[in-house]
């Protein structure tokens, strides 16, 4: 069954909008393993307007429209569609109704418009907003032109409640999904990893998401029942913790730093950082969760040696002997910090974000990362260079997955 998506708006055209709509749909075809054939986008122009559903509606089963339904007179996407399957405007009594209650006596002619729709098409219910969505088959069933209202907070509840449904009954599957969430590895590196798995892509599919602190992968498995798909999707779930098991820190989409938050409340432990490369975003990623004052003591961003000697008490001869790029420099700044805020985990990093500052002996991208907890500093020494900002973030990301990694270990003791 091949789809593809008309994006209507002149506001996308010109730049002013970004169109999340086709970017929504497309994620969401995908993952029901449909085939996503075409993105076209067009402005108000009736003419172009219709030429774009003529082209789709003749080379796709599926074509699903987004924008143009609102009440007024550029707002063509409803009439065009009616027009293309030969179909007549009628009156829908119950959108009628629910525009009447809306409306009052405020009602319009261009209001009165929303209620018409093409004549033995479905209207579909929008809970928040005065556009009807339109589902409009051929009389074979062969074919559907859908028609939802372009903003976001209209279009999705719609599309998740009644296109979804829709187009998993038409391709005759049923799909069960499983995420991860990884930390650890970037994006390409970890489809390397899994490179064996991607490639079959049959039954089940992954599929990988960037996000700011790792990469979300999801794995679908299509069969009738729950428990042949479950079989499916273990098979698959062993081999990836095999693998990348280190870096999986939630079965969900979720933050890293929501996790971490959890972890540490869950067992009242307090959390203090200091920060040298990574200039307080460890910081930032966990703050931006309300409630983490409970948890979060603070960080402090040590940049100079000086500071990492005042502040957190490092010795100048370690700095002088080992540099501040060094195992023993982070141990000390570890101590210091956990000495100065008295939390239960206290972490600490230096490193080399670049483009400058490297050399043979400490390349840019060489970082030490330090955890103090229950009177032992654990360290660990990680190399990958990248572009400064995300070397920042991943090495925030690396340090709070191994708070993680230390806290759950100690539990099993
Ligand atoms: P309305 O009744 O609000 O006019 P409509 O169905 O006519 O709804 P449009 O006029 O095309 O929709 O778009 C309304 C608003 O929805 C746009 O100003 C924009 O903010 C948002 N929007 C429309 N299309 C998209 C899209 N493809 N991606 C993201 N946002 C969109
Ligand atoms: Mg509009």
């Amino acid at each position: 069954m091949h789809c593809e998506i008309i994006c209507v708006g002149t506001e996308i055209l010109l730049g002013d909008i970004i169109d999340t709509n086709s970017q929504y749909i497309s994620k969401r075809l995908n993952e029901i393993g449909m085939n996503l054939l075409y993105h076209t986008t067009t402005g108000d122009n009736p003419k172009r307007l219709k030429a774009a559903f003529e082209e789709a509606y003749e080379r796709s089963d599926i074509v699903i429209a987004t924008g143009g339904l609102g009440p007024t007179q550029d707002d063509l996407t409803k009439e065009t569609a009616a027009e293309i399957m030969g179909l007549e405007m009628e009156v829908n009594d119950e959108w009628m109704k629910n525009l009447e209650t809306i409306f009052k006596d405020r009602m319009t002619p261009n209001n009165l418009k929303q209620a018409d729709i093409p004549k033995g098409a479905k209207m579909l219910y929008n809970k928040n907003g005065t556009a009807p969505g339109v589902l409009i088959e051929n009389n074979e069933k062969t074919k559907a032109i859908i028609l939802l209202p372009g903003p976001p907070r209209e279009m999705i509840p719609m599309f998740d409640e009644y296109i979804l449904p829709y187009l998993m009954e038409k391709s005759g599957k049923t799909f069960y999904s499983r995420y991860y969430k990884i930390t650890n590895y970037g994006e390409s590196a970890l489809e390397h990893m899994l490179l064996d798995l991607v490639d079959k892509q049959s039954n089940p599919t992954i599929a990988t998401y960037a996000k700011e602190d790792g990469i979300l992968l999801r794995v679908t498995a299509n069969a009738e029942k729950k428990e042949d798909a479950d079989v499916l999707l273990q098979k698959y779930e062993d081999i990836i913790y095999q693998r990348v098991g280190d870096g999986i820190f939630a079965t969900e989409d979720v933050s890293l730093s929501r996790v971490i938050l959890n972890l540490l409340e869950e067992r009242n432990l307090t959390l203090a950082v200091a920060e040298s490369c990574t200039g307080g975003n460890l910081a930032a990623a966990i703050t931006e969760n309300p409630g983490s004052s409970k948890v979060f003591y603070g960080s402090m961003v040590t940049y100079s040696n000086e500071a990492k000697m005042r502040v957190l008490g490092v010795q100048k001869e370690t700095l002088e002997q080992f540099g501040a790029v060094s195992e023993e420099t982070v141990r000390e700044m570890a101590a210091g910090i956990a000495k100065l805020s008295d939390a239960d985990v206290a972490v600490a990093i230096t490193g080399i974000s670049g483009p400058e500052g490297g050399s043979e002996e400490k390349p840019v991208g060489l970082t030490y990362i330090a955890v103090a907890y229950k009177g032992q500093i654990s360290c660990r020494k990680i190399l990958y260079s990248t572009r400064r900002r995300s070397h920042q973030l991943r090495t925030a990301n690396y340090a709070l997955n191994m708070v993680r990694q230390i806290v759950l270990q100690d539990d099993e003791k």
